[in-house]
């Protein structure tokens, strides 16, 4: 497990999301659902703010974060610190940090 990049980024400080007026859907309360230990908040997730792409040096490709994806990536949010696949008819990066498919 990367222990290190978990601490890196505890989510002390949630940030106030921008754009108010656009409806991003912003979950007010804590959610129920399958939430991984290592999880980004909500407000790091959809602030839409310098999520990069990277190309992480792994053997074996992790499995993709996105909520009912079961495909595997190398390629992570280095913000977000999750893996997110990316294909030609799926793009969980994008749906992932929009928050609605
Ligand atoms: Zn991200
Ligand atoms: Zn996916």
């Amino acid at each position: 497990m990367d222990i290190a990049d978990t601490l890196s980024c505890t989510p002390d400080h949630p940030r106030r999301v921008e754009g108010d007026d656009d409806s991003v859907p912003v979950p007010r309360r804590e959610y129920k659902i399958y939430r991984p230990a290592n999880a980004p908040s909500a407000a790091k997730r959809y602030d839409g703010y310098e999520h990069y792409l990277i190309s992480d040096d792994i053997k074996a490709p992790r499995t993709c974060r996105m909520e009912n994806c079961e495909s595997r990536s190398k390629i992570k949010c280095e913000k977000c610190d999750v893996y997110l696949c990316l294909s030609r008819d799926k793009d969980c990066f994008k749906s992932y940090h929009i928050g609605s498919v």
